[in-house]
This record gives structure tokens, sequence and C-alpha cells, in this order.
């Protein structure tokens, strides 16, 4: 292994990564190849001895190709995926090259200042208080762990218990009370906190998702430690809880209040949305995605807590191998990590290239863009919009005078789009009832993209 040889496979990196970009006007948004296929590409027997790392790259691209989505490009409108900007590829490529591990100031004096500078430029842009802590962690579930575990350590340190010492054996049950929509990255924060996911109380919502406020109130009369999750862009609608009611009544009551803004959080960032995030600087907590409306590439998710006395508390590690600069942020006290990727640097690269205006307009074009495509399925014969924009996620179903019921033709009409690899979308369940979910979320997608996915369900659905 020579020098050369790094520099040979990273060229190949970027002749491939080149190929790869400038197909995604032209190739299917779906995977081609079928699993078994995949299995016989990859699956060589593992070699004895060496081969060329530019070899490797080569071959790793040709076996692969077929099973990589187009969910970079423009007309991947499945889940909520986002995509990369160019400085934010180009930064996580040199995270890898530079190779720190980002766990102590010590260890990468750059990583850290990068996520010191990043994390109150995320705070500013998300409208979240200046003296917040933050984490810049794997994504928006290891964000919820995060704040999670300060709530845990708050909530019980009122019982006079330090969690992090006695465990949870004895301890009064934390109790989480959150959307019956919620997300399920919550449920499994719950489990790995050994808060466990019985003690999630669901609260019924109004018919776009948002919970009643009386559903709440009646639930905080018993004084139990409790845990408020409030979302910030529903996962199926993109609705916001109302935080100037919720929050105030749930901190009355001493409740911790944390926020899912996996993508819906950015609405923040935009002059002309903010509106929808009012009072939400009021929790307790709040975890949003890098890698989703940001668009820097995936390993990308924030956590902020108002506390940080609860969050290093929940957090800090000191060891007598470690070495700690009294004046220096150690990433190793905020996250669950302790070797870990330099992951500031893709976000700092993001943030700078668009800039604040960048974003707020990046947010607004794909809101805009949700709306022109729901518009272009309105009149359609057979497609009923389930939910319409409220920011960048819609719900469309496919309906039709007799033969199939209209979950099968649903969830045909969204294999329809799929296989004809034009655009790709995925489906869920709304109201016991199956939708095709739409989300915009990519700086890629152009108007253009819009009108051939409009123009892929039309046949889809005919
Ligand atoms: C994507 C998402 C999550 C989970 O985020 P990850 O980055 O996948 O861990 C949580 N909540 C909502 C609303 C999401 O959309």
């Amino acid at each position: 292994m020579t020098q050369d040889g790094t520099f040979a496979a990273l060229e190949r990196a970027w002749h491939h990564a080149r190929i790869y970009l400038e197909s995604l006007e032209r190739r299917p948004v779906g995977a081609t190849g079928s699993r078994s296929a995949l299995r016989e590409s990859l699956g060589r027997p593992l070699s004895d001895g060496r081969t060329e790392a530019a070899q490797v790259i080569d071959e790793l691209v040709a076996d692969a190709t077929r099973g990589i989505l187009g969910s970079a490009g423009g007309r991947f409108f499945g889940w909520v995926i986002g995509g990369s900007v160019p400085a934010a590829i180009a930064a996580d490529w040199l995270t890898s090259v530079w190779d720190q591990n980002a766990a102590l100031y010590a260890c990468s004096p750059a990583a850290a200042v990068v996520e010191e500078i990043a994390g109150a430029w995320l705070k500013d842009i998300l409208g979240l208080p200046a003296r917040a802590s933050f984490a810049f962690v794997t994504g928006c579930q290891m964000a919820h762990v995060t704040c999670l575990a300060a709530a845990r350590h708050a909530l019980l340190q009122k019982d006079g218990r330090v969690v992090e010492d006695e465990g949870l054996s004895g301890a009064p049950a934390i109790r989480i009370l959150a959307s019956e929509h919620g997300h399920g990255s919550v449920a499994r924060a719950a489990t790995l906190l050994g808060l466990g996911r019985n003690n999630i109380v669901r609260l019924a919502t109004d018919p776009l998702g948002r919970i009643e406020p009386v559903a709440l109130a009646a639930q905080l009369q018993d004084s139990r430690p409790t845990i408020v999750v409030l979302q910030a862009g529903d996962i199926a609608t993109g609705a916001f809880d109302d935080f100037a009611t919720l929050i105030p009544l749930a901190k009355a009551r001493g409740a911790w209040v944390h926020i899912d803004g996996a993508f819906g959080l950015w609405a923040a960032a935009s002059p002309a949305r903010r509106h929808l995030t009012h009072g939400v600087a009021a929790a307790d907590s709040w975890a949003t995605d890098g890698h989703k409306w940001l668009n820097v590439p995936f390993d990308s998710g924030y956590a902020f807590v108002a506390d940080p006395a609860a969050h290093s508390a929940a957090l800090s590690h000191r060891a007598a191998y470690l070495t700690h600069d009294a004046d220096a942020r150690d990433q190793i006290d905020w996250n669950p990590d302790w070797s870990r990727r330099a992951r500031g640097f893709a976000t700092y690269a993001a943030l700078r290239e668009l800039g604040r205006s960048g974003i707020a307009e990046l947010v607004d074009r794909c809101c805009a863009q949700t709306s022109a495509l729901i518009d272009g399925l309105r009149n359609l014969r057979g497609v009923e919009i389930v939910s319409e924009p409220i920011i960048n996620q819609a719900l469309v179903r496919f309906c039709g005078a007799g033969g199939t019921d209209d979950d099968t033709r649903t969830d045909a009409a969204i294999a329809a789009v799929n296989a004809g690899g034009e655009a790709f979308f995925s489906g869920s369940t709304w109201h016991g009832r199956r939708v095709m979910r739409i989300s915009v979320c990519n700086w890629r997608t152009s108007d253009t993209d819009i009108e051939r996915a409009i123009v892929a369900i039309t046949k889809a659905s005919a």
C-alpha cells in the first residue's frame, strides 16, 4: 500500500462520483438490480491477498451501481431524505482524508472549533437560545437520545437522584407524552435510555396531526416526572404543534419539553415560514437533522439543550489518559460517542456555502415545489389530495370506481411510478388509509423535475 495507491483510488472515486452526479438527470431514480443480482455481484470470494485500491473502487462501483438509488438527485421524493450541497460533499470527503478523531479538542483542534462555530450558527438560524448547549450527532434519533438523557438527568435530580451514578432501578418511572403519530425514533430513544416504550402516553391530535391542548392538559394532571415531546413538522403532514400554547402548559407542571424537529425546525430559517415555529424557543431541548433539509451528507444530526448543566451532567466524561484544556470544548462532554467522525466540517461547509438567505431560499423553494407538485395532481381523475402542503410534505391517494380497493390502487400506483424510474415516492398509512407521501427537500430539485414527476404520476394513475 502506497501513497500512489491512495491517489489512484481517490482519482477513481472522483471519476465515478462525476459519472454518478452527471447521470442523475437521466438514470432511473430507483434501483435497477435485484437483490439476488446484487448479492451475486458484490459477493465475491474474500481474497487472501491484496487488491489494488483503485481496482477495489472500480469494482465496488461496477458491482454496487444497480443497487444505488438516485436519492442524491432532484426527483427523489420518498421518506424525508435530502441531498447534499457541493461544499458539504467536498468537506465530507476531506473529513475522511483528514481522519481526525473529533472526541477531544486535543485530538483535533480544528474539528472542535468548527463545531463550536457551526453550533452557534445553527442556534442563530433556527431561532434557539444562544446559551443552549449542543452536540453534532449521527442523526435526529441520536439527538433524541442526547436530549432525553439530559431530560432524564434533570427530572430525576428533582427526586434527589443522580441517575448517571445510581441508574434507574428504584427511580420513579418517567412518562413521555407524545403525539399519537409521533416518529418511532422517540420510542427507540426511550428504549435505549431505559425509559421504556410502555411509558409513552399517546396524545390525541387534530386531523392534521397536531396535539390537542386539552389532551395534553388532561395528562398533565398527573404529577409524575414527565417529558413532553412536541413536533416541529409532523412526519406525514408537516404540521407544527401549537408551541406557544403547549410549552407553557407543560412547563407550568414541571415537565421537560423536547422538540422533534428533524426537518420541520428548518422552517425557522425562512422569514416567510418562521411563524410556524412561534414559541418553540421556550422548550428545554430540540433535535433536528443536517442530512435532511440542510442538505449535508448522511451522518448529521443536531441536539440542543437549553440547560447546558443537565446536558453535560448526562454525558460528560473524564478519564486519566485523556487530555483536557480548561478553555476548550471537548465534544466527548456533549456526545454519546467516544471516538467520532469530525462531522462538523460538512455542516460548517454547507452553512457557509448557502449562507443565511441561501438556507431560507432552499426551504422556501422546496415548499413551493411541493405545492406545485400537488397543484399538478389536483385535477387528475382518481387522485385525492389527502393532506395539502403546510411546508414540504403532502399526502395523496389513488382512487377510482370499481375493481380494486383504493389502498391496493395506491400501493400499485407508487410501485408503478417507482418502476418507471422517472421519480421515486414512498407510501404510508394515514388515518387507516394507504397514501403516497411527497417530500421535497433536495437543493437539486428543479421545476423541470417537478413537471417530470407530475407526468410520471399522471401515467401511473391512468
Ligand atoms: C427522519 C426523522 C427522524 C429520525 O431522524 P434520523 O436522522 O433518521 O435519526 C425523527 N423524526 C422525524 C420527524 C423525522 O422525519
